[in-house]
């Protein structure tokens, strides 16, 4: 079906005109858009959801760390602590936070990750997917129906702002996951349209500024945890949404919002590594220390 649409009012409105669910309304416009069947853009989100899937077993069962030494056995320690104590929150809890640095983790161990929007990021989008179709017991397609939800969502922003921390801070690329996976809980937690993309826009609108200051330029500090913090806060999002607490400010202009916080903010915060987190004392250490062990 030819669907146009770039801001989420254009969707809403044909989701209710169609009465069809986002995810519907994205496969179709897809296969028409790339003469493609609605099954095979189906096949192709299912060999995405393999793939994220894929990265969280390795990532549970490995502590490598990665060529700088920074990071990679966060995951393990997070394991290793929940067997010991358990969490407050429980076990959907200790799923998303275990799931989302596992992911990450791998990303920084070269190993194979979905970008989902970007690879600093992708940790965020699968561990609320996996993890709460594991709760729900979610089929294959209902895991597929969520995860081009999320697409959706990084769609319709991408059509305004470059997902990249070098564009607009790191609110583009962990608040952009986050975003979407708002959505694609709402879609698990069977949630209705509106509060899919509700659920978005307080994801984004409560990250927005956040910069992007990697320390010594690598995608590891503080990107790693920054993708466990995420991912939870895609849960509250929807929580919220699901009780039909409204963003006060409409989705579209949160977008808005969030290009010009980016166009706004100084480029010593936008991936260059000239500030924030990369030029504190302990980030130039950290970085001297790298340069002296090449
Ligand atoms: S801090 Fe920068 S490099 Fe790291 S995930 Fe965020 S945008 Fe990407």
């Amino acid at each position: 079906m030819e669907y146009s649409f770039s801001t989420f009012e254009s969707l809403l409105e044909i989701c209710n005109k169609e009465n069809k669910k986002i995810y519907e309304i994205m496969q179709e416009k897809e296969a028409f858009d790339f003469e493609k069947t609605v099954q095979s853009v189906r096949d192709k989100t299912e060999k995405s959801l393999n793939a994220m899937k894929e990265a969280i077993n390795n990532g549970l069962k490995s502590k490598e760390k990665s060529i700088s030494g920074l990071c990679g056995d966060d995951c393990y320690k997070l394991l290793e602590k929940y067997k010991r104590t358990g969490t407050i929150f429980g076990e959907v809890f200790e799923k998303i936070t275990t799931y989302a640095l596992a992911t990450m983790e791998e990303n920084l161990r070269m190993n194979r990750i979905v970008a989902c929007p970007t690879a600093g990021s992708c940790g965020i989008v699968p561990a609320v997917i996996i993890a709460l179709s594991e709760k729900y017991k979610s089929n294959k397609e209902e895991e597929i129906n969520a995860l081009i939800t999320a697409g959706t969502i990084g769609y319709i922003i991408s059509a305004k702002v470059a997902m990249a921390g070098a564009v607009a801070g790191c609110q583009a690329e962990c608040g952009v996951a986050s975003a979407m996976s708002a959505a694609a809980a709402v879609q698990i937690m069977r949630g209705n349209e509106k509060q899919k993309i509700n659920a978005a826009a307080l994801a984004l609108k409560n990250i927005l500024g956040l910069t992007c200051d990697p320390v010594s330029g690598l995608v590891e500090i503080p990107c790693v945890k920054r993708n466990v913090f995420l991912a939870i806060h895609a849960i509250t999002a929807a929580e919220l949404s699901l009780a039909d607490i409204e963003s006060k400010i409409p989705p579209d202009e949160i977008v808005d919002a969030m290009m010009q916080t980016g166009q706004l903010m100084s480029p010593l915060l936008k991936e260059t590594s000239q500030g924030g987190l990369a030029t504190t004392k302990s980030g130039i250490l950290i970085k001297k220390r790298i340069i002296n062990t090449q």
